[in-house]
């Protein structure tokens, strides 16, 4: 008897720099993909195709969907923006 079925497995893509809605931490998340897999006798054979991709905060746990990094990405360039020029208060 042959036993097969499928079985969803995470993969990690990579860490990556991450600002936390939840806990407003300028820190790091793991992006993770979940991944549907053939299994024969239990064992993942080769994967099939791909469920869904996550971000989880590495301070709080909090998941995301894969979006939040493009929000980060966003408030990143903004935060580069050269601050207007304030002159030096005079005494
Ligand atoms: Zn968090």
């Amino acid at each position: 008897m042959i036993i097969f079925g499928t079985r969803v497995r995470r993969e990690t893509i990579g860490v990556k720099p991450f600002y936390c809605p939840t806990c407003h931490t300028d820190g790091a998340c793991t992006h993770e993909e979940a991944k549907r897999w053939f299994t024969l006798f239990f064992i993942p054979i080769f994967p099939m195709d791909k469920v869904g991709e996550m971000v989880t905060c590495h301070a709080c746990g909090t998941q995301y969907h894969p979006d939040v990094l493009a929000k980060f990405a966003e408030k990143r360039k903004n935060d580069d923006k050269p601050k207007r020029h304030e002159p030096p208060l005079e005494d």
